[in-house]
């Protein structure tokens, strides 16, 4: 059979060897030691290549031939063991050591990095020996993961980039745009000196997570930083090792990794919790580590062998075979092990099998309380079409039905409902003036899909809600888009933000988890730009003087988190709860009303018209949110009468 590797075979031969030949029970290793595994005596290096006929190893001074002392140490050959693992066990203390391994399969031979590395040289094309202990900051043993009851998650999605790379941002200048900025703790507008930003910002908003656009090592920017290239960083290289742009040094591989656990300690300290970006579902290029590794197996293909490309980048992984599954679970765990992380959103999630997300949910939740708390949520699609079939394939309904109950997903519904189609950037949604679409957006309030997918999950923790994400118009771009062109509207800047408060009022009392796109809550802008993932970074950052422009905004956002958490019965709101949920009758068009609660009530009023509506109160009523205020203690008593302003959400609590 070795014989057959030596050959050069197409990829259908593989593909069928992979999937019918019991390749996976033969060859499917269990160990945990893949990777270069340090101890300060010697370092045992591991790597899964069954279908190599020889590997060796390289050791290097550095992590590329360009820097000051490069030097290959040693070509060393390594031992075929069970289950095609090849190994080798060097002597001595290698912390430092770059290393690659040099594979003979199908017919070539090929230097790759190691896809077990744990920290790698610039750019990720060497893999580097580490002794992790040296990597933690001070105070590390003592930093622990966040717990948020899930109905008061609150999450803020940000592009780590975009968070400083303003100097407005105030963040001392060899930390702008890096992971450091994160560990400044009382930065202020440049111009002011008064007004909170980054750090000090976020801990006053009220948000309890904050997701990092990817942070694992990508291939799209040039870690040395000489054309200052941008961009959002959908396309892994290493799986397990920081991205270096964001590092201080790109070239000492351990930097990356003690600066990582900095800004995950020092958003910790804040009380705030890190989820991470995860995009298992394809890498930056076929000239990977994996596919250099293992030829053809880590890559979903179509029958006659041709990679899949249900990602739209042409080389979709396989998380359906047994090692990339295994990958995948490996890979989160050590994120939480080793980085504290807590919580993943999956990329394009609809690309994994449904088995392996329930794999990792169990392999998380095994971690005990700790690892309950971990939230999944993830995109249940894919970009396009797929050879995953069904069971295994899931769609959004069937994200309700099959994924685990604690894996979440984006409701895409709700937010193309609330304002306007995604890709059709004129068309409008319910609070930007769309007409007779009141019917989605009671769907929306009790958690569920379009029409055609009658489902509604049990938990509304099985829901995010948003209105506003890295991908496509900021939520004020599409407003400006929807809006000017309709002369009927006089679209001035006050309107736009009537509009803008409605829709934050609406995610955050529907069905859901809350979250938002960094800066949704200050008017943040592309300037109309739909897909920026790598235009400028001046385009993409954080202007965190204009957000200051919209600080009556930002004070409604704050307000809206505070009174959502103080509504019990919104938060949890179970598929039983919204069943119950009693629609108010005989409304205007363009405007929703619903009651819920067993005992006292609230009372929720989404007015997308231009016009004043009257409603009458039985009892005593506190208001909570109008246009202009949302204060969980309340704005003022109200009885008889509640009058709701155009364009904006009333919540009220019965008091008696
Ligand atoms: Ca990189």
């Amino acid at each position: 059979m070795i014989n057959d590797y030596i050959l050069k075979k197409d990829a259908k031969y593989w593909k069928e060897y992979f999937e019918e030949s019991n390749f996976d029970k033969k060859f499917y290793y269990d160990g945990n030691d893949l990777g270069a595994m340090y101890s300060k005596e010697k370092t045992l290096f591991k790597v899964w290549a069954p279908t190599a006929v020889e590997v060796y190893l390289n050791l290097y001074v550095t992590g590329s031939d360009e820097e000051v002392n490069a030097q290959l140490l040693e070509t060393l050959p390594m031992k075929r063991e069970e289950k095609g693992v090849f190994s080798y066990i060097k002597r001595g203390d290698l912390h430092g050591i770059y290393y690659t391994y040099t594979v003979t399969a199908n017919g070539q031979t090929v230097e790759t990095g190691d896809v077990y590395a744990k920290a790698c040289g610039v750019n990720g094309h060497r893999s580097m020996v580490v002794d992790m202990e040296r990597t933690n900051p001070d105070g590390w043993e003592k930093d622990m993961p966040i717990h948020y009851p899930l109905e008061d998650t609150q999450i803020w999605e940000v592009h780590i980039g975009d968070f400083s790379n303003d100097v407005a941002s105030g963040v001392k200048s060899t930390y702008l745009g890096k992971y450091l900025a994160f560990t400044q703790e009382n930065t202020t507008l440049e111009e002011d000196g008064v007004h909170s930003t980054c750090l000090a910002y976020l801990k006053q908003l009220g948000i309890t997570h904050v997701q990092l656009l990817p942070s694992f090592d990508y291939g799209s920017v040039d870690e040395q930083m000489k054309d200052g290239s941008f961009n959002w960083g959908y396309d892994p290289i290493n799986y397990n090792v920081p991205e270096g742009s964001y590092a201080t040094d790109a070239f000492n591989g351990a930097t990356r990794i003690k600066e990582y656990k900095q800004m995950v300690a020092s958003l910790h300290k804040a009380g705030i919790a890190v989820v991470m970006d995860v995009v298992y579902n394809h890498t930056y290029s076929l000239n990977s580590h994996f596919n250099k590794t293992v030829p053809f197996y880590y890559y979903r293909q179509w029958e006659d062998g041709s990679f899949a490309n249900g990602s739209a980048c042409s080389n979709d992984t396989a998380s359906d075979r047994a090692m990339f599954r295994k990958y995948m679970i490996d890979s989160v765990l050590y994120w939480i092990k080793e980085y504290h992380i807590d919580g993943f959103r999956f990329d394009l999630m609809g690309l994994h099998d449904v088995e392996t997300m329930n794999e990792i949910r169990k392999a998380i939740d095994s971690l005990g309380e700790c690892g309950k708390d971990i939230i999944i949520y993830g995109e249940p699609w894919a970009a396009a079409d797929s050879p995953l079939k069904e069971p295994m394939k899931f769609a959004k309904k069937d994200a309700i039905v099959q994924l685990h109950e604690r894996i979440a997903v984006f409701n895409d519904d709700t937010r193309d409902c609330i304002k306007g189609a995604y890709n059709k950037l004129q068309d409008p949604g319910f609070v930007n003036g769309k007409l007779g679409i009141e019917e989605e957006v009671k769907r929306a309030i009790k958690g569920m899909f379009a029409r055609e997918w009658d489902v509604q999950p049990d938990s509304p923790a099985k829901l995010l809600n948003y209105v506003s994400a890295h991908d496509n118009s900021t939520l004020w771009d599409k407003l400006v888009d929807s809006v000017i062109k309709d002369r009927s509207y006089e679209t001035k800047h006050e309107t736009l933000i009537f509009m803008n408060k409605l829709a934050a009022a609406m995610v955050q009392f529907s069905k859901g988890i809350p979250f938002m796109q960094a800066g949704e809550e200050g008017g943040r802008t592309k300037l109309g730009e739909d897909n920026s993932y790598n235009l400028s970074k001046e385009l993409n950052q954080i202007d965190w003087n204009r957000m200051y422009k919209f600080e009556d905004l930002i004070n409604y956002y704050k307000g809206l988190i505070s009174v959502r958490k103080s509504l019990l019965d919104i938060k949890t709101l179970t598929k039983e709860a919204a069943d119950k949920i009693n629609f108010i009758e005989g409304l205007p068009d363009q405007v929703v009303g619903y009651e819920l609660g067993s005992q006292l009530k609230t009372l929720v009023i989404f007015n997308a018209s231009n016009k004043v509506v009257e409603l009458p109160l039985k009892g005593e009523w506190r208001l909570l949110v109008n246009e202009c205020e949302a204060k969980p203690e309340g704005i003022k008593l109200m009885s008889k009468k509640v009058y709701i302003s155009p364009i904006c959400a009333n919540v009220l609590v019965q008091i008696g």
